[in-house]
């Protein structure tokens, strides 16, 4: 409430959580043995309108420039916690749209919008190479010019949507110059020296698929230069804010759900004659990470407003990244504790949960890559 969400939002998220409901929860454990979503999952939402808000109507979309829609979304899904772990809506709508939609020409946004819309296009952002993660500056996939084509050679792991994925945005280096040699390229995946690697094998999150692609002698049009030559590790930067923020709505969402799983366990499990619920350990562990939960959810609140205003600074951004995903680690870790021996058991969704929350501490920028950013902006 305290982002004031009208009516249209309190719809939308119905239509939202019945979508996870009907849509995802039924075929989730399906994905999870492929290690893969079915695309298939793209084009329904795209239907049900919970993609692509902000693409501007001539170009298929609704137009509508309000995150707040984005972190319905993203709340609904991990609300719905491991049985709905992994669905790549905030990668297509949040992380990379807003490259497609804000940094692009009229003739591109033609060519590329209308599909993320629909969900016939799967969107994937390829920056982490083998050799480099959280230091953009050591990208080495090389792309040089040779008439109206760049010759884009070089390769990329951990990239979310690998396997699905048909339009990629990759951070290539375009010259030597450490951040003004970074470009950024749209690449579809039927480029001929486009190839996907293998789906690596990740000890959560099981229904993302997640790849290594290797790109040789990759022709890509110099049409396909998103703004201009050099801006690459400034683009980046500019939207790693929204990035951040989005997960961090998952990690609230997440780390709420396991609560009120574990809430209700404890009053179901019993020891030495009476719930566990019962315990002072119990009830002062479950009241701890509550109020830090509600701690975690004003913040984060305060951010999305501060977001939907054009007023959320990379800092504050990065401060929300590292504290509410280290929070949603903490709680799913606790939580666990709490279930005892079944906690440990992959068919109890804390088991699940525990694991699909490790990476968000990771990707997006570490916890530590976070740290650094705030302490720059505290002048030290
Ligand atoms: C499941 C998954 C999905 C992902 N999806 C994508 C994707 O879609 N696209 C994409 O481009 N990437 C993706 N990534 C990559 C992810 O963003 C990187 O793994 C992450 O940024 C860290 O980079 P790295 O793995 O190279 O670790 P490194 O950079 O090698 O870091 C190793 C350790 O050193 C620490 N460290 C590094 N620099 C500093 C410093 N200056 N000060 C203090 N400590 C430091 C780090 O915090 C970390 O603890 C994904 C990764 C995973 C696992």
């Amino acid at each position: 409430m305290t982002i004031g969400y009208e009516s249209e939002h309190h719809q939308f998220r119905d239509s939202v959580r019945s979508f996870v409901r009907e849509r995802i929860v039924p075929h989730h454990e399906q994905w999870e043995n492929d290690s893969c979503l079915d695309p298939a999952l793209f084009t329904e939402a795209g239907k049900r309108g919970l993609l692509g808000f902000s693409v501007p109507e001539a170009y298929g979309g609704p137009g509508v420039e309000d995150f707040r829609y984005n972190a319905i979304v993203v709340d609904e899904v991990n609300r719905a916690g491991a049985a709905a772990a992994g669905i790549a809506f905030s990668l297509q709508n949040d992380v990379v749209l807003p490259y497609l939609t804000d940094m692009t020409t009229p003739d591109q946004k033609a060519r590329w919008l209308p599909g993320t819309v629909t969900g016939e296009t799967i969107l994937g952002i390829a920056m982490t190479e083998p050799g480099t993660g959280s230091d953009l500056t050591g990208i080495r996939t090389t792309a040089v010019r040779d008439g109206d084509h760049y010759v884009v050679n070089g390769s990329k792991t951990f990239i979310s949507n690998g396997q699905n994925g048909t339009l990629f945005v990759v951070a290539v280096r375009t010259s030597a110059d450490k951040h003004k040699g970074l470009s950024l390229l749209i690449v579809e995946s039927d480029t001929p020296g486009f190839s996907r690697g293998r789906n690596l094998e990740k000890i959560g999150l099981h229904a993302q698929d997640t790849s290594e692609l290797t790109f040789t002698d990759m022709r890509v049009p110099v049409a396909n230069l998103l703004g201009e030559e050099g801006q690459g590790f400034y683009q980046l930067v500019h939207n790693l804010p929204q990035e951040r923020l989005s997960l961090s709505v998952g990690a609230v969402s997440a780390a709420e759900g396991v609560l009120v799983q574990t809430l209700e366990y404890v009053k179901e499990r019993s020891a030495f004659g009476q719930p566990i619920a019962g315990f002072q350990n119990t009830r002062f562990v479950l009241a701890e990470l509550a109020t830090e939960l509600d701690l975690a959810r004003t913040y984060l609140d305060d951010c999305i407003r501060q977001h939907v205003r054009g007023e959320l600074t990379p800092a504050r951004a990065a401060r929300l990244k590292w504290w509410t995903t280290e929070l949603q680690v903490r709680v799913a870790d606790r939580c666990l504790q709490l279930h005892g021996g079944y906690g440990y058991m992959r068919e109890y969704a804390v088991a699940r949960a525990f694991v699909d929350a490790r990476i968000q501490t990771i990707y997006g920028g570490t916890t530590e890559i976070m740290k650094t950013i705030v302490a720059k902006d505290l002048g030290i």
